[in-house]
């Protein structure tokens, strides 16, 4: 069985690939190289270098596959707010062409990666699929407009769709070529910056002031290699002509200071850090319900932060 993985030479999509060949798929790889990184595809993957808004390339790609895994698009929040159109254009008009070029070729099965920010500021914690979903930046809004499309999709065509939404994706896996890291010219996300943290440019707490046990913002990281695990489930059990919605995190929560102690352990030294103030934009606690991956997909995630930690600073080559 053959797999188009959109997005395929990212990080989270490297893993997926990697993790696909070595359980007997067949794999396609789409990517424009924009953000991911040719060398992270394995020869044993077809490869097409391109973008998802040339509907010939897309046409090209899906030639000989059953699914699709989609996690191709722009994910930086931050970049969203100051360039909201070329998040549309990428993530939702390039998700649209990839759903029609499927509907030609009568691919009819998609497992799509978005993402906790369509939910927005949390109502209740943990946060159910139920919830509200109010998106407060232009990233999580092309998430949410894509589900929409998957939902309307497989009420009107058939297409059996499962969204998958991300809390804090975190780890890396080590292939047999070794590690997939999370690559990113401009890093954001908070263990790579804490484990890159030096005395000279220690890692920001952003905020020590929130409503939490020890005052630093609470969020559910999930490890990058359960999270395939969970994309692998969700291919067996898409049901044709529907639509669903799973969230995928830990259903734990650590604090910043948590991540910083898991750090220091994996590192063996304390870690640089400067408090500092709130980031715009943070809600203090994120935090998945996960009973849904659990009863749906048969998942459960096995790997702790420690685990995270660990292996994102081995990726890194820091340990
Ligand atoms: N954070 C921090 N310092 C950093 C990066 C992040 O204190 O250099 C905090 C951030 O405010 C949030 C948590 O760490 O509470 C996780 O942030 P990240 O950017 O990794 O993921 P997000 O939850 O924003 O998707």
């Amino acid at each position: 069985m053959r797999i188009l993985v959109t997005g395929g030479a990212g990080y989270i999509g490297a893993t997926a690939v990697d993790i696909l060949l070595t359980q007997g798929f067949d794999v396609t790889v789409l990517d424009d190289c924009s953000t991911g990184h040719a060398d992270s595809v394995p020869s044993q993957a077809r490869f097409i270098e391109g973008s998802l808004l040339d509907a010939h390339t897309v046409r090209e790609a899906l030639t000989g596959a059953s699914a699709v895994l989609h996690f191709a698009g722009k994910s930086l929040v931050g970049e969203s707010v100051v360039k909201p159109d070329l998040y549309h254009e990428v993530n939702v008009h390039g998700t649209r062409i990839l759903l029609e070029e499927m509907r030609t070729a009568a691919i009819q099965r998609i497992v799509f990666s978005s993402s906790a920010a369509t939910y927005g500021e949390p109502v209740t914690t943990p946060i159910l699929e139920s919830a509200a979903t109010s998106p407060t930046n232009p990233y999580g809004e092309t998430k949410l407009a894509v589900d929409n499309i998957l939902t309307q999709e497989g009420q009107l065509h058939g297409l059996g769709a499962i969204s998958l939404r991300y809390f804090n994706v975190a780890g890396a896996h080590k292939s047999q070529r070794g590690w997939l890291p999370e690559r990113h010219d401009t890093e954001t996300h908070l263990i790579p910056n804490v484990l890159r943290s030096t005395p000279d440019k220690p890692v920001k707490i952003f905020g020590t002031d929130w409503s939490t046990v020890d005052g630093t913002c609470i969020r559910d990281y999930v490890h990058v290699v359960d999270l395939i695990d969970a994309h692998i489930s969700a291919l067996q059990k898409i049901q044709l002509g529907s639509h669903e919605v799973i969230n995928l995190g830990s259903g734990r929560g650590y604090s910043v200071r948590e991540v910083l102690s898991a750090a220091s352990s994996a590192l063996g030294h304390q870690i640089p850090a400067q408090d500092s103030s709130r980031r715009s934009g943070d809600p203090a606690v994120l935090l998945a319900d996960i009973k849904k991956a659990s009863t749906y997909l048969g998942w459960t995630p096995t790997r702790d932060l420690l685990a995270m930690v660990t292996d994102t600073a081995a990726s890194f080559q820091l340990s």
